[in-house]
C-alpha cells in the first residue's frame, strides 16, 4: 500500500505545496468565501463544482463524488502513481527528492531548480527580443508571412535568438548563472578546443518547449532565411535541444503544457509534425494539438498520450512517407489501447496549408471524422495489391494486419461495447475482402495472441472495479470518531484490533492508523492524508472527516457515549465470533472432557446474559 518514501519527504512537500496555488495553476479558479471553486476537469462542467478549501488543503468535486489533497490531485490529474506525484511536486517547491540518488549541491549544474530558473530567464530574453528588438524585424516580418499572429507568438512564447557573437553569454554575467549552468541547459557548448562556449541557438527563431507545469525545459531553433549572411546559413534548418537533466525528448510533447488542459474532458489529442503546424492549427481555433519534438512518435510518447487523452488523431502530410510513418507505429497504439484515428491531408498540403486555405472548423470536421487506425492499417496493406489474382501478396497483407489485431489487449475486447463490435465488423470485412472465412480468421488471430502474449500488460484498473461495497456501520462511526478525536487512539488502538474490521479500505485505513500510532506518527486527519498514498484512501478519509464534523456539530452529540456505544458494538462481536467458535469445536469434538466442561459454562453464560437483556422486552 505505501511506497516506502520517508514520512520527513512527504511532509517537507506537503508543507511547501499550497493548494490553491497548485490547482490554480491547472485550472482558472475563484473564490467563494472562504473557498475557492473551478470548473471539474473531470466532468462536464457548466457551474463550478469543484470546490477547494484551503483552510482544510483539500478539494472536492460535488458532482463526481470525489475528494483528495494535492497529492491525489496531482495522481488523478496526471495519472500517476504516488511516488511520481511526490516528485514532481517535490520538483516544483525545489526540494531535492532522488531516492537514494547523489546529494545535489545547490545552485550548481546538477540541481535542476537553478536550471528551470535559467531556462525560465532565457526564454524570457529571447521573447522580449522577438517583440521588440529591432535585430528581430526580419522575424516578425517571416512570422508574419507564416500569418502567425502576435497572440499566437506571445501564447507559444516564441522567441529570437539574435545573430551577434556571445549575445547570451554577455547578457549572463550579472545573473548567477554560469556558463556551466548555461551549458547543462545546452544553452552553450564547449568549444572543441575547449576553450570557451557558443551559442547553440545563435541567429535561430526560438520554439520554447514546455512541461505540462508550463516550465520552459528546451527549445527548438529554426532558421529563418535572410538572417545568416549569404553562404553561412548553417546546415541544419531545425536544431533542438540536446537531452538535459530537464529534457528527454520521448517524455515530452510540443504544445502538450496548453493542449492538456484543453482536452482534459474531451480526452481527444491530435499529434501534427511541426512545432508551426501545432500553432498554427491553435491558432485556428483547433484545441488539443501536439508534436512530437525532433524524432518520430514512440512507444514513450504513446504512454505519455495516454495519460491525457483516449482517443488520439495522427494528422500527418499527405505524403507517402508520413502514411509509413503512421503504419509503423500503428502496433503501439493498438498494444496501448489507445483509439487511434488516422487523418491523411489531401496531397501536397500540411497542416498549416489546410487551416489557411479552408479553416480551422473544417479541419476540426475532418479530425472528428478520420477513420480508425485499423481501417488505415486495411488500406495501407492492400494499396496496389489484387486482392482476387495476387494470392501471395494478399496473404501477407492478411497476415500483416491480423499481426496487428493480435497485438490489441483482448481485455480491451471486454471492456467495451463498441470496441468489440468494431473487432467483429473488421474480422467480416478481411473475410469479404480476402475471402476468408470467418473462423479461420479467428484462429489464425487466436493464434498469434498466444505467440504475443507478453504484449499484453497489467495496466491501470478501471475506476469502476474500484467502487466502494457498502461500509460497514460501526467500522466507519469509529474511524470517523478517531478522526474528529485522535487523541483517543491510545484507547481505540487497545481495545480493537485490526483483525476485527471486515476486508476492506476502512481495514486498510484502521491498520494505517495502528501502525502509525505504533510508530509515533501524528494520526491526526492531516497526518493521516499524508500517511496514505492510495487516491481512493484519501477520498475516503476526507469524506469520513467531512461527516464526522458534520456530527459533531448538530445538537445533542457526545463523543464519549458515541464511543461507548460503538465499542461496545465491537464488543458483542467479538463475543459472538467467539461464542460461534465454541460452538463449531464443541460439534467437531475438539475438546477433552474437562475443556468441554468450560466451554459449556461459558455459552451457557452468554445465553443467561442475552435473556436477561432480552427479559424486559418479553415482560
Ligand atoms: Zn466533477
Amino acid at each position: 500500500m505505501f511506497s516506502g518514501i520517508d514520512f520527513d519527504i512527504k511532509e517537507r512537500v506537503k508543507q511547501a505545496t499550497d493548494i490553491v496555488d497548485l490547482i490554480g495553476s491547472y485550472l482558472p479558479l475563484r473564490r467563494q468565501g472562504a473557498m475557492f471553486v473551478a470548473n471539474c476537469p473531470w466532468h462536464d462542467d457548466k457551474r463550478p463544482s469543484f470546490q477547494i478549501n484551503p483552510a482544510r488543503q483539500t478539494w472536492t468535486c460535488w458532482v463526481c463524488g470525489i475528494r483528495g489533497d494535492v497529492f491525489s490531485f496531482v495522481m488523478r490529474r496526471e495519472n500517476l502513481e504516488f511516488a511520481d506525484a511526490l516528485k514532481i511536486l517535490a520538483d516544483r517547491a525545489g526540494i531535492p527528492f532522488t531516492p537514494g540518488g547523489k546529494k545535489i549541491v545547490k545552485g550548481s549544474p546538477d540541481d535542476k531548480q537553478v536550471l528551470y530558473k535559467a531556462m525560465e530567464w532565457a526564454q524570457s530574453l529571447f521573447h522580449d527580443c522577438l517583440l521588440h528588438d529591432e535585430d528581430a524585424d526580419l522575424v516578425r516580418s517571416y512570422l508574419a508571412t507564416r500569418n502567425l499572429t502576435s497572440d499566437s507568438i506571445v501564447r507559444f512564447g516564441l522567441g529570437f535568438s539574435p545573430l551577434a557573437t556571445n549575445w547570451l553569454f554577455d547578457r549572463s554575467r550579472t545573473t548567477n548563472f554560469s556558463p556551466e549552468i548555461l551549458e547543462a541547459c545546452d544553452l552553450l557548448v564547449k568549444r572543441d578546443q575547449g576553450h570557451g562556449y557558443f551559442e547553440r541557438f545563435r541567429g535561430r527563431l526560438m520554439f520554447p518547449i514546455k512541461d505540462t507545469l508550463n516550465r520552459t525545459i528546451a527549445f527548438g531553433g529554426r532558421v529563418v532565411p535572410g538572417i545568416f549572411p549569404a553562404g553561412q546559413e548553417p546546415p541544419a534548418k531545425y536544431v533542438n535541444s540536446r537531452e538535459t537533466k530537464l529534457f528527454s525528448k520521448s517524455d515530452n510533447l510540443y504544445g502538450l503544457n496548453l493542449a492538456a488542459d484543453e482536452t482534459s474532458r474531451t480526452r481527444h489529442l491530435t499529434v501534427v509534425e511541426g512545432y508551426t503546424d501545432v500553432i498554427a492549427v491553435r491558432q485556428a481555433g483547433v484545441q488539443g494539438v501536439v508534436a512530437a519534438l525532433g524524432t518520430a512518435i514512440n512507444e514513450r510518447h504513446i504512454r505519455l498520450l495516454k495519460r491525457y487523452a483516449e482517443r488520439v488523431t495522427l494528422l500527418l502530410d499527405g505524403d507517402a512517407a508520413g502514411k509509413k510513418r503512421a503504419n509503423e507505429v500503428l502496433d503501439f497504439f493498438v498494444a496501448e489501447s489507445l483509439d487511434l484515428r488516422i487523418l491523411t491531408l489531401p496531397e501536397g498540403q500540411d497542416p498549416c496549408d489546410f487551416v489557411q486555405q479552408h479553416s480551422g472548423a473544417e479541419l476540426q470536421k475532418l479530425i472528428d471524422a478520420a477513420p480508425d487506425a485499423l481501417e488505415h492499417k486495411i488500406r495501407y496493406e492492400t494499396l496496389g495489391i489484387d486482392l482476387g489474382r495476387d494470392t501471395h501478396a494478399a496473404n501477407r497483407a492478411l497476415e500483416n494486419i491480423l499481426q496487428t489485431l493480435a497485438v490489441a489487449p483482448t481485455s480491451l475486447a471486454k471492456t467495451s461495447a463498441d470496441v468489440s463490435l468494431r473487432f467483429e465488423q473488421l474480422l467480416a470485412r478481411l473475410g469479404r475482402e480476402f475471402s476468408v472465412d470467418r473462423e479461420s480468421l479467428k484462429k489464425r488471430l487466436a493464434a498469434l495472441r498466444s505467440k504475443n502474449q507478453t504484449f499484453e500488460s497489467p495496466g491501470h484498473e478501471p475506476e469502476e472495479s474500484r467502487r466502494r461495497p457498502p461500509l460497514d456501520l460501526a467500522e466507519k462511526e469509529l474511524i470517523e470518531l478517531l478522526l474528529i478525536n485522535y487523541e483517543l487512539v491510545g484507547e481505540i488502538v487497545e481495545t480493537v484490533e485490526t483483525h476485527e474490521f471486515s476486508p476492506g479500505p476502512l481495514k486498510q485505513i484502521y491498520q494505517c492508523i495502528c501502525d502509525s500510532h505504533h510508530d509515533s506518527l501524528d494520526v491526526s486527519f492531516e497526518g493521516l492524508l499524508l500517511i496514505l498514498e492510495d487516491s481512493s484512501l484519501k477520498d475516503l478519509v476526507i469524506q469520513l472527516d467531512e461527516q464526522a464534523i458534520a456530527k459533531q456539530s448538530s445538537n445533542g452529540f457526545d463523543v464519549r457515549w458515541q464511543l461507548d456505544v460503538v465499542l461496545a458494538e465491537f464488543e458483542k462481536r467479538k463475543k459472538s465470533a467467539g461464542h460461534r467458535q465454541l460452538i463449531g469445536r464443541l460439534e467437531q469434538k475438539q475438546m477433552d472432557a474437562r475443556e468441554e466442561e468450560i466451554a459449556l459454562t461459558e455459552l451457557l453464560e452468554i445465553m443467561r446474559q442475552r435473556k436477561s437483556i432480552s427479559a424486559p422486552t418479553e415482560g
